[in-house]
């Protein structure tokens, strides 16, 4: 793990030029690799020859270059040894799953997460595979301890959770994780850069490179960054998740996700500056807001100890409009009337996406986990886009805030 400052770290990174001295990197489409000496082949197949031993190369399903060298500046982003992409950011989470656990083994994983990871964890893979799951509240480090189990093979979390935004302790969790001889695996997806959980003490890093990563909502993908060692693990022939399941990214992706890991900082900085000053405002109108940058949040004091001090405290806020119909209302005149935004799931995207998380992106989950994860009916999740001026902004949020919610 490297301690160093993700800019530090990626400005140190060695620039990959394209085939014709071009700036970018040029995009190696080919499925499959050549050698000069037959001989060479069985190296690679075994394991001896590879992207870092001999530049050696096999088939698009295991190291493509391309894919590669982004992985080279999302290990620099995160401070790890290494990383590798997916197809999604679910490629992603499934593969270290299913690379640290065989049958009958046990996770710990945060009562609030991604309804699809909570899917995976608590619907997919039992039946699949005989992993349970423990779900706890991951803020009380006592439940924590006492949920894992000698069958326990990880501790999953995300650093801030979606859609409550609760903010995990990545060192103490660590220290649980560590003790119990498991890795602590955080899904960064909601805060690159704001938190770098490697560098805070997590084992394995995962991001859905769909969101603030990838910045304009055009593409699918995901990374884990771990140690050399893992990543390797993941594209082992025999058992190895990313190798035998597939879940592969595309080079041409890998290409265009390479160039906008170079303005993640500005854009990061922009989303978090908007979503401050909206969460600020919305919540001086006496509305139920909750912001991680609010002092009000129960993890404002731990995510300022945490956070990298120039990127804020992340794009995302909640407001609870009450009900489902005044959350569905307020989302309705917002996208309808006042241009505020766009009624969808994800984030990242320049332009503020909404969704009222209990019935979409958390809708896997049933009444009594939405209950305990406090995911509440009239829950609006905003992932706060930078463009227009703050003030056109909050002239349409609150014009739609006294139509729906005040009124
Ligand atoms: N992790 C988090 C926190 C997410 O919000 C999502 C998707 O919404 C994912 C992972 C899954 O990513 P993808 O859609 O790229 O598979």
């Amino acid at each position: 793990m490297s301690s160093q400052d993700p800019i530090e770290a990626l400005a140190r990174l060695r620039h990959e030029f394209g085939e014709h001295g071009g700036v970018n990197m040029s995009i190696e489409a080919s499925s499959t690799f050549t050698v000069v000496d037959p001989a060479t082949m069985p190296d690679i197949f075994a394991g001896r020859k590879g992207p870092e031993s001999g530049g050696c190369y096999l088939y698009g399903r295991h190291f493509n270059p391309t894919v590669y060298n982004l992985g080279r500046q999302l290990a620099a982003l995160e401070g790890t040894e290494a990383a590798y992409c997916s197809a999604s950011g679910m490629g992603a989470i499934s593969a270290v799953i299913l690379a640290l656990c065989n049958a009958g083994d046990h996770v710990v994983a945060s009562h609030t997460i991604y309804g699809g990871t909570w899917a995976l964890l608590h619907d997919f893979m039992p039946a699949k595979t005989g992993v349970t799951t423990a779900f706890v509240d991951t803020t009380d480090l006592a439940a924590v301890k006492a949920a894992i189990t000698d069958r326990t093979r990880l501790l999953y979390v995300e650093s801030q959770s979606n859609p409550t935004l609760r903010v995990a302790d990545i060192p103490a969790l660590a220290a649980i994780a560590r003790e119990a001889g498991i890795p602590l695996v955080v899904d960064n997806t909601f805060t690159p850069l704001v938190l770098s959980p490697a560098r805070l003490g997590a084992d394995i890093v995962v991001h859905s490179l769909t969101k603030f990563i990838g910045g304009a909502s055009d593409l699918i993908g995901g990374t884990v960054c771990a140690s050399a060692a893992f990543i390797g693990s993941l594209m082992d022939l025999h058992t190895g998740p990313l190798m035998i399941l597939g879940p592969t990214m595309d080079p041409t992706v890998a290409a265009s996700v390479s160039l906008r890991v170079p303005h993640l900082p500005l854009r990061m900085a922009a989303h978090s500056e908007r979503a401050l000053a909206l969460a600020e405002r919305t919540a001086a109108l006496g509305v139920p807001v909750a912001y991680p940058g609010l002092p009000s949040h129960p993890d404002h004091a731990l995510l300022d100890k945490l956070r990298h001090p120039d990127y804020g405290h992340g794009g995302l806020l909640t407001i609870d409009a009450g009900s489902e119909e005044k959350a569905m209302a307020l989302m309705n005149t917002l996208q309808n009337d006042h241009q505020f935004g766009y009624v969808a799931v994800s984030l990242g995207y320049f332009d503020t996406l909404m969704s009222c998380s209990a019935t979409s992106t958390s809708s896997e989950m049933p009444e009594d986990a939405l209950q305990a994860a406090a995911i509440s009916p009239g829950l609006v999740r905003m992932a706060v886009g930078y463009t227009g001026t703050l003030e056109q902004r909050w002239a349409q949020l609150s014009a739609g805030l006294h139509a729906t919610v005040l009124a």
